[in-house]
């Protein structure tokens, strides 16, 4: 999420298969171009050891990992059972033989305390609130507008106060200013509708809480030693990510226990492989992302001025659906972002920007309840910015022609859109078809299948750029242009 895939396009419970059914997705999907087959100049050598030899139990120690974070109990951001969860991932990597430094993060989130919604005099709970906690009013009494999911909001709803039955209405009227979204049941969605008045009154009250969670950081570096000089490229690095918490209540088997097992074996296959990386890749597991992205935009903030030499993110999130992998790079509503990161390995990210407005800054953008989620007019382009420069592009279309796969792309967001919206080339290893964000997240239901595929395609896309000896020949990577 980030903000989260569920915060930006599903409710709660709704699993990350129901996205690209929403019409946000739809409008957006067609936008984003299938990555163009690979350019004779950039074809890369698949002599070396491909991801297909990932040994046996690469995929049996993910579920391993997964299974233990799942039976460990829910791990919401800022819990216990986070707490937990990163012991456990930097247990692991500690065993491994590498430092693990730990970042932490202080974060606010608003918590309502009483919510009374009337609706035409009448009460009502609500499912989710829209509203900006932070710096929006908290009392409203208003004429309602009403509408039903599926419907076509107006371009402009300054200040207006909208009644829906469905929490993606939420994001289909983020830019259009409206002051608050009411998501209500159905039903009461249908009495309201036929109701003689549309009379909004609501009053919620509540209180800004202090919450601290951490990120691990650590890092495997190449062994240069053995190396010629000319290693330049050398203090680029790569990241790979995963999120530490999961979804309230949910036991998180795979969001993210999957992508945090992947992270763990991939560290190990990295540590087995340090005599081929030409590049540092520092992992880093994120707390907090189910609320808003919170750990990824504090590690962005606290190392923005060492970004400018990240080759690109790789984060992994929810690998173990029924339908995969996927890559998730969310097209951008304004090609702003898009058209100034497309180019030269080279040039991106020049300069790194978190476009974040100041005032949501370390702050929670959904409850940790779930009861209201942010309403601020620049957020959706935050959630729907994309850097997925051509070379990037190139060598998915490569991986995946290299192990044969199906890969399809899609707009979901994770922790990796915080380092895309920044202009950091960022993409998110993910599934679909799964029961995530809900107490059915469990260990039963993981597609072992997926889970190998979507771990073999991070691997082959880590391997094909940090393993790339030509990258400072002048048709490498670092070099390329746009074509
Ligand atoms: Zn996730």
């Amino acid at each position: 999420m980030v903000l989260s895939h569920r915060f930006a396009f599903a409710a709660p419970a709704l699993a990350l298969s129901l996205a690209l059914a929403s019409p946000l997705a739809l409008a957006l999907a067609p936008r984003l171009a299938p990555p163009p087959a690979l350019a004779p100049s950039l074809a890369l050598d698949h002599s070396g050891a491909a991801a297909g030899e990932l040994d046996s139990g690469f995929v049996a120690r993910i579920l391993a990992h997964a299974g233990s974070l799942a039976a460990a109990g829910p791990r919401s951001a800022a819990s216990g059972g986070e707490a937990a969860a990163h012991d456990y991932v930097a247990g692991q990597l500690r065993a491994m033989g590498l430092n693990v430094e730990e970042e932490r993060l202080d974060f606010e989130a608003f918590a309502i305390e009483e919510v009374d919604l009337r609706l035409a005099g009448r009460s009502v709970t609500p499912v989710v609130l829209g509203l900006d906690p932070y710096n929006g009013p908290l009392d409203f009494d208003a004429q309602a507008l009403l509408l039903a999911g599926g419907a076509d909001p107006p371009p402009d709803l300054g200040g207006r106060c909208i009644v829906t039955n469905h929490p993606m209405v939420q994001f289909m009227v983020m830019d259009r200013g409206a002051a608050l979204v009411a998501c209500v049941p159905p039903e009461d969605f249908d009495v309201f509708a036929q109701g003689a008045t549309h009379d909004l009154r609501l009053r919620v009250r509540g209180a800004i809480r202090s919450h601290e969670s951490y990120n691990l950081v650590t890092v495997v570096e190449p062994l240069l030693d053995d190396r010629p000089d000319g290693f330049e490229s050398a203090r680029k690095e790569i990241l790979v990510t995963a999120h530490l918490d999961a979804y309230q209540a949910s036991p998180g088997a795979n969001d993210n226990g999957t992508g945090l097992g992947a992270f763990l074996e991939i560290a190990r296959w990295c540590l087995r492989h340090r005599a081929q990386l030409t590049v540092p890749v520092r992992f880093v597991a994120f707390g907090a992302e189910e609320v808003g992205a919170i750990g990824s935009h504090a590690y962005l903030a606290r190392h923005e001025g060492k970004l400018g030499e990240c080759l690109f993110v790789l984060n992994l999130d929810t690998l173990g659906g029924q339908e995969g992998p996927r890559v998730a790079v969310t097209a951008s509503i304004e090609d702003t972002l898009a058209s100034s990161s497309d180019g030269a390995l080279a040039a991106a990210p020049s300069s790194v920007v978190d476009r974040t407005p100041p005032e949501l800054r370390g702050r929670a953008w959904e409850a940790l309840d779930g009861s209201w989620r942010i309403l601020h007019p620049e957020v959706l382009q935050l959630i729907t910015a994309r850097t997925y420069p051509q070379w990037l592009q190139q060598f998915v279309a490569s991986a995946a022609t290299t192990l044969k796969m199906e890969v399809s792309h899609g707009d979901l967001i994770s922790d990796h859109q915080s380092f895309a919206q920044a202009g950091v080339p960022a993409i998110s290893i993910q599934s679909r078809k799964h029961s995530i964000h809900s107490p059915g997240d469990t260990m039963e239901k993981l597609d072992a299948g997926t889970l190998r595929k979507c771990s073999a395609l991070a691997v082959e896309i880590l391997r094909a750029i940090a393993f790339d000896e030509r990258r400072d020949a002048p048709e490498g990577p670092h070099t390329a242009t746009t074509r």
